[in-house]
């Protein structure tokens, strides 16, 4: 029989409310000793999904809170089985007073991702959905939540099980075909079945294609600011961040590595990685930044190139233009206007210089970042489009496509119908794990360990 396990599902304490769950054929029992309802009704004999007032017990008998209480009963709860939630203050001691009651009781602790664990073996989320629990928890900006809600709901999930659902379709008309021979079945044509498994190869592509998008979505577009020591990367990087976690001071070469923050712009996720200041140095520390803000400059999806418009165009300004040529998207940010009251002549030459995405003239120093912020979110994946984030899930589509494509060659060259049918059932088998239909235990079990405890 399976266990009833207990744990705190909230935040950090101490805070207003934590929340503790128990889920398993003993969590009402528990719950009656832990929890006395003002009325006197046990909670599990009193109306399910509706919260209970009442006082909640220590192990020794007396009150350690004034809290409410509700019954989830199976089969209708996140993990499928009798499940319960009590709502008492965030506090740190009575959270643990009240597990240990539990556990007293005959509860256990529960283990990472167990509630999430119990509710994929009783078949209330599939793989899919269950990874896009973890996704939404981690979730770092309004789209990066919007698309593991998506994925939460079944938008992999569904596309997975019904591309799945064509292949076996497939594959039982053919075993049928030959199992069956006096039947009056439809004949089995390779014609037929090639553009079948084609249209299934190009749906699992066109779901494969999410990934790069997907990533975006989940770590945040990267965006490099590149420039000589004090033209301004840490301040913009501070104002865009809207906090003060680069050290900006006005001595040359402070930033000696690459910083990085995901921030939320117009709801998209951005990675904003700030960069020390590209030029030669004799400082080991000071070059090794310099390395990787090269590299950063080189890898980012975007980069914002900074220059500050109060002073000439020096030989290290020249360097960092240099990189542009290499730069996926380059941005031209001319910075400290307030310094300036008309802009020197060499800001034209720079701009006409190189394809810039776009050019912003503004002073970071006073947080004028809002037309910048905006183009930023601009780079972000559009919240409809099915977004795969899980490299699990996208090496299986990957290798499911391949099975796809090496059945249609077979099916093609004519060979035997055992290498056809070994390839399609391959794929079948693929498609089953992203799902969960058949993963087997390990996999799950490496799957829910990454999930925090409590969830
Ligand atoms: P970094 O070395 O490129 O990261 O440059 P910092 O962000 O550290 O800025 C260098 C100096 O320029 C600091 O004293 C900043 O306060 C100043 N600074 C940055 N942006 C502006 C701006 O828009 N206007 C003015 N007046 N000063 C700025």
């Amino acid at each position: 029989m399976a266990s009833t396990i207990a744990a705190c599902s909230s935040g950090s304490m101490p805070c207003a409310i934590a929340i503790v769950r128990m889920s398993g054929p003993e969590a009402f029992a528990v719950l009656d000793g832990v929890f006395k309802p003002t009325s006197g009704k046990p909670v599990s004999q009193r109306q399910s999904r509706h919260m209970h007032y009442g006082r909640l017990l220590a192990k020794d008998g007396l009150t350690i809170d004034l809290c409410l209480a509700a019954c989830f009963p199976a089969p209708n709860s996140y993990t499928g089985e009798d499940l319960v939630e009590v709502y008492c203050h965030g506090s740190q001691a009575v959270v643990a007073a009240m597990l240990d009651h539990c556990f007293a009781l005959g509860a256990v602790p529960a283990p990472p991702g167990e509630f999430t664990k119990r509710a994929f073996l009783s078949g209330r989320l599939d793989l899919t959905e269950a990874e896009a629990v973890a996704d939404l928890i981690h979730s770092q900006s309004e789209l990066g939540a919007k698309a593991a809600v998506a994925q939460l709901e079944g938008s992999v999930g569904s596309r997975v099980k019904a591309i799945r659902e064509n292949v076996l379709a497939l594959l039982s008309h053919f075993y049928a075909v030959c199992d069956y021979t006096d039947e009056d079945l439809d004949p089995f044509e390779y014609e037929k079945a090639i553009t079948v498994l084609e249209d299934s190869r190009s749906a699992l592509d066109t779901l494969h294609e999410g990934f790069r998008r997907g990533r975006l979505v989940r770590d945040g577009v990267p965006v490099a600011i590149i420039g000589k020591p004090n033209a301004g990367k840490s301040s913009l990087f501070n104002a865009l961040a809207g906090s003060q976690r680069a050290i900006v001071t006005d001595e040359a070469g402070t930033t000696r590595d690459v910083l990085e923050e995901v921030i939320s712009v117009g709801g998209a996720p951005i990675r904003i990685l700030d960069t020390a200041g590209l030029r030669e140095s004799d400082s080991k520390a000071e070059r090794m930044g310099v390395e990787r803000a090269r590299m950063a400059a080189m890898t980012a999806h975007a980069v914002i190139c900074v220059l500050d418009l109060s002073g000439e165009l020096t030989p290290e300004d020249r360097e960092v233009l240099e990189l542009i040529p290499l730069c996926e998207m380059p941005v031209l940010v001319l910075n400290k206007t307030d310094l300036c009251t008309a802009l020197p002549s060499w800001a034209e030459e720079v701009t006409a210089m190189h394809s810039w995405k776009a050019v912003f003239q503004l002073s970071a120093q006073s947080g004028q970042v809002e037309e910048l912020a905006q183009w930023l979110s601009g780079l972000a994946p559009k919240p409809q489009e099915v977004l795969i984030t899980s490299a699990r899930q996208a090496h299986l589509l990957q290798s499911a496509s391949d099975a796809l494509s090496s059945a249609i060659d077979s099916a093609r060259e004519g060979m035997t119908a055992d290498a056809f049918l070994m390839d399609a059932e391959r794929a079948v088998n693929l498609l089953g794990q992203i799902t969960g239909e058949t993963a087997d235990a390990d996999l799950a079990h490496e799957i829910f360990g990454r999930f925090c405890v409590g969830k």
